[in-house]
């Protein structure tokens, strides 16, 4: 009877895997590389923390407690400043 149990544990725990969807990996990758609250260049002591769907890098754990204390505000700005990234990187021919 055991040759008949293992193979059907194995198959249960392989579609566990695969039913197991990573929350992170739909997160938008953040994309700046500034903090969004001080302006400061993001390096090494970076902190990196996800909310939502949303990625986001700060310079220090000091200004990630701004950002949730003000989360909407900071959003629009880090998506204007990517918007205005992006626009750069295309060359500023069709802006609005
Ligand atoms: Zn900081």
């Amino acid at each position: 009877m055991r040759l008949v149990i293992i193979p059907a544990l194995l198959a249960c725990s392989l579609s566990g895997l695969i039913a197991a969807d990573p929350p992170a990996a739909k997160a938008m990758p953040y994309p700046l590389d500034t903090c969004p609250v001080s302006g400061e260049k993001l390096d090494q002591h970076a902190v990196t923390k996800t909310y939502g769907d949303r990625e986001v890098k700060f310079c220090c754990a000091k200004c990630a407690a701004k950002y949730e204390a003000n989360r909407a505000m900071f959003d629009q700005q880090i998506d204007l400043a990517a918007r205005a990234k992006a626009g750069e990187r295309k060359g500023k021919s069709s802006g609005k």
